[in-house]
């Protein structure tokens, strides 16, 4: 190896810096432009019922359809705009258009779901937050039984007493709140009992091997148990195949998300699979 000078490296170091500042930039630049442009795209992915087959709920996945690069997923930009703040504006305008969305299905006389839309913790821990949501329900008409929030346990964490503050304010709208990802976040089990939530999310590790780790089983078993025993929805996310499906079905989850049923995919194509009824899957 050659030796490098601290003088080089520091140079080294700060055009490396400088690139990724650079295109940090430009990524909130064309984030902006983005809402702006209309170049969001909500996305729905069905909650089927385990026995029935049937939807009983989507949850809505933001999607970028950039003209440039194509689309760009939430993985890529979502912690972006939390940094930058624009995830206020972005998640503001997720909600309404899932509301909307929603609503539209209602009146064209579909069976009535549940949408749910995912919070960032930024927004979460916002002022506005409830407001937000206040004035959504308002303009749009949707029967807030009708909406849900998603959350995750870290962002509840740090303040306790405000998290469940703030969770009651907006369950008092008469809103569901979900923990997102359940059982891979630090919250303790002892906090449980204390948040007012409606449902639990078992994350997709969980499900991923729950049909070849019998320890995994057991985990994913006991966050049903604990579901039902504090008289909540329980969903897992991340079912792929025929034999995660049996397994939840066997282990009394009520409901099920995930690839083996469908991908995220556009209002319209969720529409055609809601008048389907009976869920084929993928
Ligand atoms: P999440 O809320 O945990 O959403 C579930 C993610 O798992 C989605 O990825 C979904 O497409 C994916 N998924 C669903 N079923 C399966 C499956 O069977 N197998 C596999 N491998 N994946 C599955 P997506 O849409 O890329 O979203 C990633 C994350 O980005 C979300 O995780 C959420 O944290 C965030 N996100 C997405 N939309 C929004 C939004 O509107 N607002 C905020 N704040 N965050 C969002
Ligand atoms: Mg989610
Ligand atoms: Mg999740
Ligand atoms: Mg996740």
């Amino acid at each position: 190896h050659a030796k490098v000078s601290g003088r080089n490296q520091y140079q080294f170091f700060s055009k490396d810096m400088n690139r990724k500042a650079k295109s940090r930039l430009e990524l909130e630049t064309r984030m902006r432009r983005a809402l702006a442009q209309d170049e969001f795209v909500v996305y729905y992915q069905p909650k089927v019922s385990a026995d029935a087959d049937t939807i009983v709920g989507a949850e809505a996945l933001i999607r970028w359809m950039d003209p440039e690069r194509g689309m760009v997923s939430p993985g890529e930009f979502i912690p972006v705009a939390e940094e930058s703040g624009q995830i206020e504006a972005i998640g503001n305008w997720v909600l309404l258009h899932s509301c909307l969305q929603n609503k539209a299905w209602q009146e064209a006389g579909l069976t009535p779901i549940k949408v749910s839309v995912n919070v960032s913790a930024r927004q979460f821990h916002s002022r506005a937050l409830l407001d937000s949501v206040v004035q959504v329900l308002e303009q749009t008409g949707l029967d807030p039984k009708w909406l849900e929030l998603e959350i995750t346990e870290s962002m509840l964490m740090n303040d306790v007493d405000t998290a469940v503050r703030k969770m009651k304010a907006l369950r008092d709208l008469g809103i569901g709140l979900s923990i997102d990802d359940f059982g891979t976040g630090y919250s303790s089990l002892s906090y449980l009992g204390r948040f007012p939530i409606t449902t639990l999310k078992i994350d997709r590790a969980f499900i991923a091997d729950v049909d070849t780790n019998p320890k995994t089983a057991e985990i994913a078993r006991a966050i049903i148990g604990l579901s039902r025993g504090l008289n909540l929805e329980v969903v897992a996310e991340g079912a792929e195949i025929e034999a995660h499906i049996s397994f939840l079905r066997d282990n009394g989850c009520d409901t099920v998300q995930g690839f083996y049923y469908s991908r995220p995919v556009a209002a319209g194509e969720f529409e055609k699979m809601m008048r389907q009824k009976v869920m084929a899957h993928a």
